[in-house]
């Protein structure tokens, strides 16, 4: 039997050294040191010894499995502090890396624009209106002195949806929505999309931002529509900006008159955006139409109106100095984030 321990000592030896993974300690454990281990065994085959050689046996057997659990232990632990370093080196961290900032958004430059314009007209006394963007015929064309074949209609491409119903190309559609909805004094803006089958190019697209203000009272004047467009776009591109006025033609108003702004980039003196002119034509506007007027049910000899619109795009592209209108729905964050 002495020689069976010794031969079981150099066994557990050699098992240990060959040890790499916790798998690997356990099984080994449980086939030298567990309840049913060899160890144990040996105490087992002890009983059948004679038994004046048991003392020193037995005492062999203790120091041979004090020795055993020693030496696995310090191995286990060995084991342990290896595969803890394997960890560490895989998942190395570099503390001295800067930290992530969050991405933050920002409002779209268009967005931005549009929600300025209209904060200042509300604070002019306009209030929001909005009106569906699929309309129909007779609210976007025919009751605006548009009638079926005038050559106006050619001014501005149409999707159409059914015979009757259309994208809406203007938000003037508003106006007539008002009359029918309400009764004088009528003083709405309307925000939002509309939509022109026309070729994209730098100039233009098949979608864009409007604001159309209505204004319907007694005693309106075109004097008051120049003052308030003045006040407005002071207000919203610069005090320090000249304005001037040009006769014009839209069916829905009479007279129709175009707004010039002195440029916003040149401030007058002549640049590539103004085409050398200093000028830039910023909106449309007029008196409403009495036949308009008369669509909407009022009394055109007791009220008058004045309207305008304007393009959000245009406006956006002359405040940051934009010259390709399509940068606006690419998606581009390293053109949007300028503006966050
Ligand atoms: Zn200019």
């Amino acid at each position: 039997m002495h020689n069976q321990l010794q031969e079981l000592k150099r066994t557990f030896i050699q098992g240990l050294s060959a040890l790499k993974t916790r798998k690997d300690l356990e099984l080994f454990y449980n086939e030298f040191l567990g309840r049913k281990g060899l160890i144990q065994q040996l105490m087992q085959d002890l009983k059948a010894v004679p038994d004046d050689q048991k003392p020193l046996l037995g005492k062999e057997i203790n120091d041979l499995k004090s020795f055993a659990e020693k030496t696995f232990k310090e191995a286990s632990d060995q084991i342990d502090v290896e595969l803890q370093n394997k960890r560490l080196q895989t998942e190395k961290i570099d503390l001295t890396l800067p930290g992530r900032l969050p991405l933050i958004g920002g409002k779209h430059p268009v967005l931005a624009m549009l929600d300025k314009a209209v904060d200042i007209l509300i604070s002019m006394g306009f209030s929001v209106q909005l009106a569906p963007d699929v309309e129909s015929d007779y609210h976007n064309f025919e009751s605006l002195n548009y009638p079926p074949d005038h050559p106006a209609r050619d001014m501005q491409d149409t999707f159409y949806i059914t015979q009757d119903l259309l994208l809406r190309t203007h938000n003037t559609s508003i106006q007539m929505r008002m009359m029918e909805a309400s009764q004088p004094p009528i003083r709405v803006i309307c925000p939002g999309k509309c939509f022109r089958n026309e070729e994209i190019n730098a100039r233009s697209h098949v979608f864009f931002h409007q604001i159309d203000a209505l204004y319907i009272d007694k005693d309106v004047s075109l004097k008051d529509l120049i003052s308030t467009i003045e006040e407005f776009f002071k207000k919203l591109i610069g005090s320090d900006l000249s304005m001037r006025v040009r006769g014009s033609y839209f069916p829905f108003v009479e007279p129709g008159i175009e707004i010039d702004f002195s440029c916003l980039l040149c401030k007058g003196s002549g640049c590539s955006v103004c085409k050398q002119s200093g000028w830039l034509e910023v909106a449309g506007a007029g008196m409403v139409h009495p036949e308009v007027l008369k669509n909407g049910g009022l009394d055109c000899e007791l009220y008058t109106g004045y309207a305008w619109g304007m393009g959000i795009e245009r406006l956006a592209m002359l405040q940051y100095g934009i010259n390709d209108i399509r940068l606006f729905t690419q998606n581009d964050l390293r053109f949007l984030r300028q503006f966050s």
